[in-house]
């Protein structure tokens, strides 16, 4: 079982609160499962090209027994069939989207799965709430804490704890 599975959660369509504790109750089901941990929950501005309302964010770790493929796949059931997301523009609004931070210390690269997530560490919306629940957890590929590599981003978008 692996047991330092991060997902970072975010929502800027709907209830986001609301949304954010209903993918909480979503991914606690997942066969071989159980959460272990829960950041705050997160306002924060949105990053990238597209105008677009402010997210709420927040980060869970899981111990699971399901492999990366299966958690990624189970994530977007959850997206698709739970927030009905339609899968329009990239980094456009959502109700919810679901991200694989890391996968303990396993490293990958497909197409369609990244671990650990290539963005996470220039992404204070991921960072601040991983900080909060794992400061010392090591980056598989930087060999750098997550509080390193917090405290090595820039000054940005504003990310507030609600
Ligand atoms: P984004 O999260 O970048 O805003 P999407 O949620 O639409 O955009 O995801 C786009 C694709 O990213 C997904 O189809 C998935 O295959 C891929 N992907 C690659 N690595 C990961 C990861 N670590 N976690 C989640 N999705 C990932
Ligand atoms: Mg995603």
């Amino acid at each position: 079982m692996e047991k330092n599975v991060f997902i970072a959660a975010g929502s800027n369509q709907g209830d986001r609160e609301l949304n954010l504790l209903r993918a909480v109750a979503e991914i606690g089901k997942l066969p071989g499962t159980r959460l272990t941990s829960l950041s705050s929950f997160y306002e924060t501005e949105p990053v990238g090209p597209v105008v677009q309302g402010d997210f709420f964010n927040a980060v869970f770790r899981l111990e699971t027994e399901i492999s990366p493929a299966q958690l990624l796949a189970e994530l977007q059931k959850i997206e698709t069939d739970v927030f009905r997301r339609q899968r329009t523009e990239q980094w456009g609004p959502r109700p919810m989207d679901l991200d694989i931070l890391f996968y303990g210390c396993l490293t990958m690269n497909e197409p369609d799965l990244v671990i650990p997530h290539p963005r996470l560490h220039e992404r204070r919306f991921v960072l601040v709430p991983l900080s909060e629940i794992a400061p010392d957890f090591v980056h598989p590929l930087f060999g750098k804490t997550v509080s390193e590599l917090l405290a090595a981003l820039p000054d940005g978008e504003r990310v507030m704890r609600i």
